[in-house]
């Protein structure tokens, strides 16, 4: 007959390392810990779009170059005083790209174009609807401050004024604001790559057959397409069953072709939780255990040399600790620096006891003003994902959510979908 094990003396105590840790804390010590993986190229504008810049740009050249009229019109030398006034036309004009190589007298006008150069003696402009023209001669009516409908040289870039910061990711307007002042080409960050491995004996892959016991991979395409809108590369390593061999296998190959792995499933302590066994094995695993809703111990550590996220295999816990987490991190590792997505204080339409001591996401979207959530707070329930468009972020203390109670809902977009 086998006897129960006997009780410990100690079976009351605490396991070790049951301090959960705040949201905010594990997240500075992420931020203070990363530092950019990737290496810097340099490339053409027309390949810079959503590339991350490696170095600062500073001005070569101001924007505008030269003082130049913003109207089509005539230009003088103003001010106008109040009143009717009788201006001679001198002959000739200025248009954009083909300035007037004259210098206007004091008294006279000169026709000039939208963008054209102001012509020596030119400093101020008066709109061509505001004028009546003869063939030698202009009437007007002031008063026009001397300056008006021209920029001036320089007045949106100098000369040396930074048109592009280190870690930026380079945008539409961004590309029009370094060739406005005439950079061709720019230093940027290698794309992050990023390699996606899904464990679990359960899992199949959608168009197969699957037994009853049996589930399909959720979390492969959506990690891996989150990593996409992140901007970075994805390196799609499959599914590996609950096997240490073929995992170990996998993560060695993963280090060699990507600068950080993302696992989901097998990160707890449990008989199969090979992911943070193996990760155990290679001596670098820290479990963390964050004080959040939803998640589960998040594994980190470095496989030959490279970060490993052990995300929770639970689709809603991976999609949130990768928001949450994963994205700051890798934004950290791919030179873009650490991001605090943007998140709205807004009314809410629901109500919500919560008890303290971990910080909540709560699956939400924003309908006439007001944040919903999703009806149930069950962590399978991927429609819930796919239905929301943000999360609702309920901080660490103890709170009651009352309809029209302002709530932080931070958007999708929030977190760079
Ligand atoms: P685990 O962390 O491996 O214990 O998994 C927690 C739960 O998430 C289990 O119900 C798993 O079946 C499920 N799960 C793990 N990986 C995936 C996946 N890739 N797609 C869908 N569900 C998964
Ligand atoms: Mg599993």
């Amino acid at each position: 007959m086998i006897k129960p094990p006997p009780l410990r003396n100690d079976c009351f105590a605490l396991p070790q390392g049951v301090e959960w840790t705040p949201v905010s804390e594990a997240l500075a010590h992420l931020q203070s810990r990363l530092t950019p993986v990737t290496q810097v190229e340099t490339v053409a504008l027309s390949f810079a779009l959503g590339r991350t810049a490696a170095a600062p740009v500073l001005a070569p050249r101001a924007s505008p170059p030269a003082a130049n009229t913003a109207v089509d019109g005539y230009g003088f030398a103003g001010p106008v005083q109040e009143g009717a006034h009788l201006m001679s036309l001198l002959p000739g004009r200025a248009a954009a790209g083909a300035p007037f190589n004259g210098e206007v007298p004091q008294g006279k006008a000169l026709r000039v174009l939208t963008g054209a150069a102001l012509p020596k003696g030119v400093d101020t402009v008066i709109l061509e609807e505001d004028v009546t023209a003869s063939e030698d001669q202009i009437a007007l009516h002031g008063p026009l401050k001397r300056g008006a409908n021209t920029r001036a040289a320089g007045e949106d870039v100098c000369v040396g004024d930074t048109v592009l910061a280190d870690g930026r990711v380079i945008t539409p307007a961004d590309l029009a604001l370094l060739s406005s002042v005439g950079v061709a080409e720019v230093a940027v960050h290698a794309p992050l790559r990023v390699a996606v491995i899904s464990t679990g004996d359960e899992l199949r892959e959608p168009g197969t057959e699957a037994a009853p016991g049996q589930i399909y991979d959720a979390n492969r395409p959506m990690l891996l397409s989150m990593i996409e809108r992140f901007g970075f590369k994805a390196v799609d390593m499959g599914r590996v069953p609950d096997d240490r061999n073929t995992l170990r296998a996998t993560l060695d190959d993963a280090a060699m072709q990507a600068d950080v792995i993302l696992t989901s499933g097998g990160a707890s302590a449990g008989d199969e939780d090979h992911v943070s066994a193996l990760l155990e094995e290679a001596g670098a695993l820290q479990e963390w255990r964050i004080a959040i809703k939803p998640g589960r111990p998040l594994a980190l550590a470095l496989w030959n040399g490279k970060p490993v996220f052990g995300l929770p295999g639970n689709p809603v816990a991976a999609m949130v600790c990768t928001l949450v987490f994963a994205r700051p991190a890798l934004a950290a590792l791919s030179g873009q620096g650490w991001t605090t997505p943007q998140g709205f204080d807004l009314p809410a339409a629901f109500e919500k006891r919560k008890k303290p001591g971990r910080r909540e996401y709560l699956r939400a979207r924003l309908r006439g003003g007001q944040v919903e959530v999703f009806a149930s707070e069950g962590s399978g329930r991927i429609s819930g994902l796919s239905w929301a468009e943000g999360l609702v972020e309920i901080e660490d203390g103890a709170r009651h959510v009352q309809p029209g109670d302002p709530v932080r809902y931070i958007p999708f977009s929030s977190f760079g979908l």
